[in-house]
């Protein structure tokens, strides 16, 4: 039987996210974080964006060290030849790609307006197909925009001439989240069916209905024979409403009534490392984790009132449908309430050494003590904030790659 893959697209979409960003640093972060839990794939940033050039090779090396590993990192590009070239030059080591394409007919005349027909679309984006294959990528996904508002059949014919010019998977974007469960089910099942080629489902919340269609078009995807990959982002944040939360629907796919015993995930996701990556993102991109947020929210396995008190001390079934432990929560965390030595973009080595030391984290020489105390500096310049342990241990570890991702040099 199909299986459910995840792709998380934070670092795609999370970023473009209006009054939203991650720091060079924090986007790598992001993908370490995805990689411990065991998500397939990061949509890890724009190729084609000048200033994510080193931070997407720096990532590739990581890559190729065995670090982000088994994670795949795809750039993420419109689905024409001239950004396929300078996805290419940019970033030479890129392998996966994801290119995009509006198919709607309001998006085609809304925004070619008139100069743009179906054919053309198509024409547009199989040669874009040609020219990865033929700079070597070993995996494209195409993306129809704004799937869900586009006539089926075009969206097959576009899908069949997606798939006979070499791509992997079609990406069926729910780019305003105008799907419901039943509506998703049905489009992912017939496109499965007549594809034969596995099936994304990229949904956003901005009827409240993200994690929800995800799962429906993943059961319809399924059910049409092909495996299902699910985009989603740490803690929903993406574009407006956002997209379907990473947590919420690892939780939804592996917990909700009657699914998992059904529809299963190709590789195991290790749901421990929730609390961690969802905090992370929450620091990294100045937004709190509502109270209310599945698994990870503040209240999510809080109870006060009597009736639901009493059942949850006298079995915690009663009132919880799985276990603060699952989901990497119960570990007493340290906040310090007296004098604190943070980095910062001015820091000097002596608090440095200090915070370091902390960390038991040692320096041969002043010298070594110094380079990395630089780049921290540079990190600082970027994030606007005080780094975390995992960042500054990052930095100890991978001097060079940190170097790297966090050189950016605007175009001549
Ligand atoms: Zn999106």
């Amino acid at each position: 039987m199909a299986k459910i893959y995840f792709i998380d697209v934070t670092n795609r979409d999370g970023v473009q996210t209006a009054r939203l960003g991650l720091s060079k640093l924090e986007k790598t972060m992001i993908n370490m974080y995805l990689n411990d839990m065991g998500v397939f794939q990061s949509e890890f940033g724009f190729p084609t964006t000048k200033h994510e050039q080193y931070y997407l090779q720096a990532n590739l090396e990581l890559a190729e060290m065995g670090v982000l590993q088994p994670i795949r990192l795809e750039g993420w590009i419109r689905a024409v030849v001239e950004d396929v070239e300078r996805a290419f030059t940019l970033v030479p080591n890129i392998k996966h790609l994801n290119l995009s394409i509006s198919t709607s007919d309001q998006m085609i005349q809304g925004k070619f307006l008139g100069k743009k027909s179906r054919k053309d679309i198509v024409k547009m984006m199989v040669d874009a197909v040609d020219a990865a294959r033929a700079h070597g990528a070993e995996s494209i996904g195409v993306n129809a925009e704004d799937a869900s508002r586009t006539d089926i059949n075009f969206l097959i014919e576009f899908a069949l001439a997606a798939k006979e010019h070499g791509a992997d998977r079609f990406r069926y974007c729910d780019t305003l989240g105008y799907d419901n469960p039943f509506t998703i089910y049905e489009s992912a099942k017939t496109l499965a069916q007549h594809l034969g080629m596995p099936i994304e489902l990229h949904c956003h919340g901005d009827l409240g209905m993200a994690v929800a269609n995800s799962l429906a078009g993943a059961k319809g995807v399924i059910d049409g024979g092909q495996d299902a990959y699910i985009n989603t982002t740490i803690n929903g944040i993406g574009e407006r409403a956002g997209n379907a939360d990473l947590v919420a629907t690892a939780l939804a796919v592996t917990k909700s009534k009657g699914f998992a015993g059904k529809y299963q995930l190709a590789m195991p996701l290790d749901l421990k490392k929730a609390w961690k990556i969802s905090r992370f993102a929450s620091y990294a991109f100045k937004v709190p984790i509502p109270i209310n947020q599945p698994g990870v929210g503040a209240n999510a396995f809080a109870h006060s009132s009597g009736i639901h008190a009493d059942g949850v001390l006298k079995d915690p079934q009663n009132y919880e449908l799985y276990s603060f432990d699952e989901v990497g929560r119960g570990e007493p965390e340290l906040v310090e309430t007296g004098r604190e030595i943070c980095s910062g973009e001015y820091g000097g080595v002596s608090g440095f050494r200090h915070i370091m030391g902390q960390m038991a984290v040692t320096f041969e020489d002043a010298a070594q003590a110094e380079e990395i105390l630089e780049l921290v500096r540079y990190a600082n310049v970027e994030a606007q904030k005080p780094l975390v342990e995992d960042e500054l241990l990052f930095i100890a570890k991978y001097p060079k790659i940190a170097k790297k991702l966090l050189t950016l040099i605007p175009e001549e």
